[in-house]
């Protein structure tokens, strides 16, 4: 089968054994691998070239782009394989699971601890940013947990781009509770305003445990998002109210940037000096 095929093309040429699943989109999988000569450990995206069709040149541009993109706060694409049949990327492996499950599993997350994250997110997003990759598809299940599930790690930057949520872009727009209002209504300039909405979205997320525009009908969910219209609970401080605010802001130009959301209060808050951690 291609299956066994593949496994052995990575065994020969490459020395990495293919191991367990990690995840199944709709024209790629992830799968856990160890490079044999080190024993490392790494995620390799494995994805249909048929599938691709006329993408194939587009995914290898981005790619290329990719490899060069190297943060502490961005998955690593460590090389790209491509066997007969398939276009592979060997990226770091994060291993606790997403920041999705983390909040299903633990309910919302404090301030302190949302804050932590959240700075990471930013730090990684400017990064990109500044190297010109916009994401277009940041939430939750986008968000790496590293082995102490104290660092976070962007996934599917770049990609994005090009293809959402394992379907190449067409017409629809993937998960529309984390989509921009520009994003939804197709506007012709969607940059890297689309990035702040998101990390807004997340951002109250993390810290009231729900998502701030949900609808089971998914044209209420749009007129939810277009008229932004949310709503925060009293438990929030003033900070992180006026912080979300500003992100969740439809007109993108109304919107705060990178830059600024550094210069927040509730971004620069830092822990009491007393409870410092070493
Ligand atoms: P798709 O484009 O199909 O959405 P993703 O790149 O999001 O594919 O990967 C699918 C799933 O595989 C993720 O939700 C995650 O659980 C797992 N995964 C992806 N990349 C990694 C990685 N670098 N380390 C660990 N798990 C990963
Ligand atoms: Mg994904």
């Amino acid at each position: 089968s291609r299956r066994s095929s593949t496994a052995a093309y990575f065994y020969t040429e490459h020395k990495y054994r293919l191991m367990k699943t990690l995840g199944i989109g709709a024209f790629s999988k992830v799968k856990l691998a160890v490079h044999m000569p080190t024993g490392q450990k790494v995620a390799i995206k494995i994805m249909n070239r048929h599938k691709m069709r006329d993408m194939e040149e587009k995914v290898r541009r981005e790619l290329m782009v990719m490899k060069l993109v190297a943060h502490p706060h961005v998955v690593r694409l460590y090389e790209v394989i491509e066997t007969p049949t398939e276009i592979c990327m060997v990226m770091e492996y994060v291993e606790s699971g997403d920041l999705f499950d983390y909040i299903v599993l633990n309910g919302r997350l404090s301030e302190d601890e949302s804050r932590h994250f959240f700075q990471q997110i930013i730090a990684g997003v400017d990064y990109c940013h500044t190297n010109r990759v916009v994401h277009r598809d940041l939430k939750p299940e986008n968000l790496l947990l590293d082995q102490e599930r104290s660092s976070i790690k962007i996934a599917d930057f770049g990609l994005s781009n090009i293809m959402r949520d394992g379907q190449f872009l067409k017409s629809s727009c993937g998960s529309p509770n984390y989509a921009a209002p520009e994003v939804i209504q197709r506007h012709w300039y969607a940059g890297p305003e689309v990035d702040v909405w998101s990390c807004g979205v997340i951002l109250y997320a993390m810290l009231c445990g729900v998502l701030p525009f949900d609808d089971e009908n998914i044209s209420s969910l749009y007129r939810k998002i277009i008229d932004c219209m949310y709503m925060l609970p009293s438990h929030l401080s003033v900070e992180a109210r006026d912080l979300i605010t500003s992100m969740l802001k439809a007109d993108p130009l109304q919107r705060i940037t990178i830059a600024e959301i550094r210069r927040h209060p509730f971004f620069q808050l830092k822990l009491p000096s007393y409870i410092a951690l070493p």
